[in-house]
């Protein structure tokens, strides 16, 4: 499976709370195949992505949309009845006759922590978002066919503080970010946690790799050595996170772990400083034994 199909696969797992629940579902419909009086409709290669499409129909409005599978394997949802589909368009806000269709912002609802924003976001990638995977680049798009929908996801994105470029390609306008850590940001901000620490750590790597290129062979010996070391700690992180989340650690356990995740190289000095409240070497240096344990603990179970 491609990493894009990777992340929408994780997305669709996430459990949207009651508030995010018809801002996601606004999101999928006003960025899917057509949202109009004439057609409601997603096409779409995931069977999770078209059944989260389907039970956000139902869930929110009871009406049962259509689904086809196409030759290729695709999946095909619209809603057939034009009754119907007024009902859905009515229950975001929309009469049919709207001439250009806009983002109703009256679907989210204003949070301190932009959780509706996020979720539309989260919904509008599942129906028209890919990701390349970090290993050959970094580069997010969602690519949208109209205009006016493409300026107002770009303005959304802004509002929310994550940084986007747009440009026209074959008839379609494309919102899309190639910078690393605003790629973090939006894989973060959707909710795709395993696919963020999975950027976070690739995009770690290939600094270390980078450094090591520069420097001389008795400074990369030494630093190989520390790097090692590092590494190791990530393996143990990483095995513990298979089993259990960062919310299940103390609060001083996980913030160590995700600076170590983001930060492989980095001494322990270093990291030491790096956390809040600071703590000496040997204190991390404790950490980590625990960490051990912990991972120890968790194989045994
Ligand atoms: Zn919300």
């Amino acid at each position: 499976m491609s990493f894009s199909a990777d992340v929408k696969n994780e997305l669709t797992q996430n459990i949207s709370s009651a508030c995010c629940y018809k801002a996601e579902a606004f999101g999928m419909l006003l960025y899917g195949r057509a949202f109009g009086i004439t057609e409601i409709s997603l096409m779409t290669e995931s069977k999770e992505v078209a059944e989260r499409y389907s039970s956000f129909i139902r869930d929110l409005t009871g009406i049962t949309p259509t689904t086809d599978v196409t030759k290729a394997g695709n999946y095909k949802i619209y809603i057939p009845d034009r009754a119907d589909r007024l009902k859905i368009l009515n229950f975001f806000g929309y009469t049919g006759k709207e001439l250009a269709l806009r983002i109703n912002l009256s679907n989210l609802e204003q949070t301190n922590d932009d959780c509706c924003s996020r979720a539309f976001l989260r919904g509008a990638f599942l129906v028209c978002g890919s990701i390349t995977d970090p290993e050959k680049d970094y580069h997010i798009e969602f690519t949208v066919a109209k205009a006016k929908l493409c300026d107002d996801l770009v303005q959304i994105i802004g509002d929310m503080g994550l940084k986007c470029k747009k440009i026209i390609r074959n008839n379609s306008f494309v919102v899309y970010s190639k910078e690393a850590e605003s790629v973090e940001d939006f894989i973060g901000s959707m909710g795709a946690n395993n696919a963020f620490m999975e950027i976070v750590r690739t995009r770690a790597m290939k600094d270390i790799k980078n450094q090591i290129n520069r420097r001389s062979n008795f400074e990369a010996a030494n630093m190989s050595r520390s790097i090692e070391a590092g590494l190791k700690q990530v393996a143990v992180i990483e095995e513990i996170l298979k089993k259990i989340s960062l919310e299940d650690m103390t609060k001083d356990l996980s913030q160590l772990c995700t600076l170590r995740l983001e930060n492989p190289d980095t001494s322990l000095d270093e990291l030491g400083q790096m956390m809040t409240p600071p703590l000496s070497r040997s204190a991390i240096s404790r950490r980590f034994k625990k960490l051990e344990k912990i991972a120890q603990e968790l194989e045994a179970k």
